[in-house]
């Protein structure tokens, strides 16, 4: 196998263009793109060319003979992908250029400077007349990509290479320090712009709804994320690291990012651009155990299998799952490979996954919180889902800090229609329903979901349904 996708593979899709033998799949056109974790090259097909090394941006796709020991198990699940037999075409899909009616200067306002914005502006800029001017409400451009990756995924951040080389672009201006539905209006960028897309984000998280989720010591890992990338509105805020045992609710991978973060020798989080308010608390944390809880199996964990490699690679942490979780999933099941015969370090800090909680309620004590859950058994809903029924049973266990990592939440946008339940705008294609010339593209568009990359597919979605419009002269 010559090439290989590794864990910091983003899924914006650029090596899948870039392959002259149509190896990298699943490719956007491709039902399963949405619920792929990574994109995967078939290792029989792969021609070994280079192409894919060249147009990846965040430096995930390796040469099969430079992998490090804890990548190798990668060529695994690359090629394991290709293991059923996928039909498919020999060369990849080509996305037609934007074409558009009249030669004129196309003036489009992107509202937020994240990575669903940054890719929307490199789509409308692939018109040669086009304008972008980009409204960021912080002093600085990036939104996610520089406040929420990890600062240990070193490659994730790279991407913002690519961001800088499209914020350079003459035809690109960048307005910072302005809120768009504060100190300008939707209006105000309408009189201006053919069209406006927004690329906010989601930049809530969901509220843990359980008695005592409100207390000091209690907070969010959206806030603890924001808190050691150095966000500005973050700066201030402080987290009770003085415990020996801190309590993530919730295993996607951002739960994994703290726990991570939060176990980590602050000696090699020195050698990342963490911010030093960060580096400082945690150089005197007494954390030694993080446990990381889900309300449903193991099978059902929400974190992806290159972040739990990730997980399972540090070298100073050890990661703990008890022997009933681990039975519960077939010997197929790639976790089930990865987690098997896990080393116990004496003196490492311990990540423990924890299965079948949630909690109900938490109280504080003069020893710190008491958090108590109630256990849970798997039950198959009408669906097909795998849902999950309190058996009856409580226990509580005492930590300094609880952290809830139950997903981000979109805010309503000023003048424009809400799904409040989804936490998203309602939209078709990309076009937000009810309101003229405006777009959508990134987590207020399909809510908080996918990798940095799935953003460009999304926004080429949106970019298209613009440029269709104003051919057909909606944008007037
Ligand atoms: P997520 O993947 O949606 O995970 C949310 C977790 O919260 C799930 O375990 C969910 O359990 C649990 N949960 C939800 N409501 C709950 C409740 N009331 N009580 C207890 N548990 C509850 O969200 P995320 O971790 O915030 O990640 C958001 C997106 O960003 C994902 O697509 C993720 O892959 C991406 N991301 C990627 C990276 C990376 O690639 N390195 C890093 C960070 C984030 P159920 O499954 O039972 O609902």
């Amino acid at each position: 196998m010559p090439h290989v996708i590794t864990q910091s593979c983003c899924s914006d899709a650029s090596c899948v263009y870039a392959c002259p033998v149509n190896c990298i799949h699943p490719t956007p056109d491709e039902p399963d793109f949405h619920t792929a974790e990574m994109l995967y090259i078939d290792p029989v097909e792969c021609v070994d060319c280079g192409a894919c090394v060249t147009a990846c941006p965040v430096d995930a796709i390796k040469h099969d003979g430079s992998l490090d020991p804890s990548e190798k198990v990668f060529l695994e699940l690359n090629a394991d992908f290709y293991k059923e037999p996928r039909p498919r075409p020999l060369l990849a899909p080509v996305v037609p250029p934007l074409q558009v009616r009249a030669p004129g200067a196309m003036r489009v306002a992107i509202v937020g400077s994240g990575p669903a914005a940054m890719y929307a502006a490199d789509e409308v800029l692939t018109i040669p007349a086009a304008r972008v001017r980009m409204y960021e409400r912080l002093p600085q451009p990036g939104g996610l990509a520089r406040f929420g990756v990890a600062p240990d995924h070193r490659r994730t951040r790279a991407v913002s290479r690519q961001f800088d080389t499209i914020t350079a672009d003459p035809r690109l201006e960048l307005v910072t320090g302005v809120e768009v539905g504060t100190d300008v209006t939707h209006q105000q960028l309408l009189a201006d712009h053919d069209a406006v897309i927004y690329a906010v984000g989601a930049s809530t998280d969901r509220p843990l709804d359980v008695p005592g989720a409100d207390l000091p010591g209690v907070s969010s890992a959206t806030r603890f994320v924001a808190w050691y990338n150095g966000h500005p509105d973050f700066a201030a805020v402080t987290f009770d690291l003085s415990q020996p045992r801190a309590i993530v609710i919730g295993n996607g991978n951002v739960a994994l990012d703290v726990a991570r973060i939060l176990t980590t020798d602050p000696d090699r989080l020195a050698a990342t651009d963490i911010a030093l308010h960060a580096l400082k608390a945690l150089r005197q944390s007494k954390i030694e155990e993080v446990v990381v809880v889900g309300r449903r199996g193991l099978a059902q964990s929400a974190f992806t299998v290159p972040e739990l490699i990730g997980l399972t690679s540090m070298p100073d942490v050890d990661v703990v799952v008890s022997d009933a979780d681990l039975q519960s999933l077939p010997d197929t099941d790639p976790r089930a490979r990865i987690l098997r015969d896990l080393p116990r370090r004496p003196g490492n800090r311990r990540i423990v996954l924890a299965y079948l909680q949630s909690p109900t309620a938490i109280a504080r004590t003069r020893a710190g919180l008491e958090i108590e859950f109630a256990r849970n058994e798997l039950v198959a809903a009408a669906d097909g889902t795998t849902k999950v029924k309190p058996t009856g049973e409580l226990h509580t266990v005492s930590a300094g800090l609880v952290l809830t990592s139950i997903g981000y939440r979109g805010r309503p946008v000023t003048d424009l229609p809400f799904d409040d339940a989804r936490g998203t705008v309602p939209h078709t294609a990309g076009r937000v329903d009810g309101v003229a010339a405006t777009y959508v593209t990134g987590w207020i568009k399909r809510g908080p979901t996918g990798f940095i990359g799935t953003n460009k597919s999304c926004a080429q979605e949106t970019v298209r349904s613009l440029v269709a419009d104003y051919n057909s002269g909606l944008l007037a």
